[in-house]
């Protein structure tokens, strides 16, 4: 698919419908992918230290260590205690969100007359159940693929995503982290379109070192004092 996945071997990899998450543990060194499946779909993403869960990926500390409010490839994500927890290897889109919240029951609730509907927050809290992790201490997410327009004095507009069928991210993990991923259900605004459909998750192992059978002689050789060893020897 691209350079960054040669001689790599996904070993997770979960299809995840609008309003539901997936949360996965993801060393350093391994790589996450996020792909819109479809086209126009926004991502939730939140990240914590898996050794030290007060510990999480920190949009605050993102912007300002990067001094933007906008993400690039090339450009590392940030913890609360200024760790670098990822870099952003890839990108095909190059229009992503680290402004606004994760939407929420009372979003639904309060702005669309909606009860029980189907959100982010939620999903994340489900997916991460196991792990300890509660609805208050959900971080505010990177949004992948959320095109957020911003006008004169600083007004914020949500618009459709600029992603197309098989877009994604890459993201390489510099600690050992514990990650949970949402496939937004927003259906009342042009966040998903209009139409939420499915985000595909994978992680991808470190390659492994490349294995040599002549690795012991190829030490011999390359050390005087052996080869003189074994010539006294002979
Ligand atoms: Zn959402």
């Amino acid at each position: 698919m691209n350079a960054a996945m040669t001689g790599r071997m996904a070993i997770k990899a979960r299809q995840i419908p609008p309003g539901s998450a997936f949360a996965a543990e993801v060393a350093a060194g391994e790589l996450v992918q996020i792909i819109d499946v479809r086209g126009q779909q926004v991502a939730d993403f939140i990240a914590f230290n898996s050794q030290d869960q007060a510990e999480f990926l920190s949009t605050g500390v993102t912007r300002s260590a990067n001094s933007a409010i906008m993400l690039q490839q090339g450009m590392k994500l940030f913890s609360n205690r200024r760790n670098p927890m990822f870099e952003l290897i890839e990108d095909t889109v190059g229009r992503h969100d680290i402004l606004y919240a994760c939407c929420d029951a009372r979003r639904y609730a309060d702005d669309f007359g909606l009860e029980d509907h189907a959100n982010c927050r939620g999903a994340l809290t489900e997916a991460l159940r196991g792990y300890g992790i509660s609805h208050d201490q959900i971080p505010d997410p990177i949004n992948w693929f959320m095109n957020v327009g911003m006008k004169q004095r600083g007004e914020l507009e949500l618009r459709e995503p600029l992603s197309e069928r098989n877009d994604f991210v890459t993201l390489l993990a510099l600690m050992d982290t514990l990650v949970a991923v949402s496939a937004c259900p927003q259906d009342q605004t042009a966040t998903n379109g209009f139409n939420p459909t499915d985000i595909l998750v994978r992680v991808y192992r470190t390659p492994p070192e490349p294995e040599s059978s002549d690795q012991d002689q190829i030490d011999v050789m390359d050390n005087p004092d052996e080869i003189a060893l074994d010539a006294v020897e002979a």
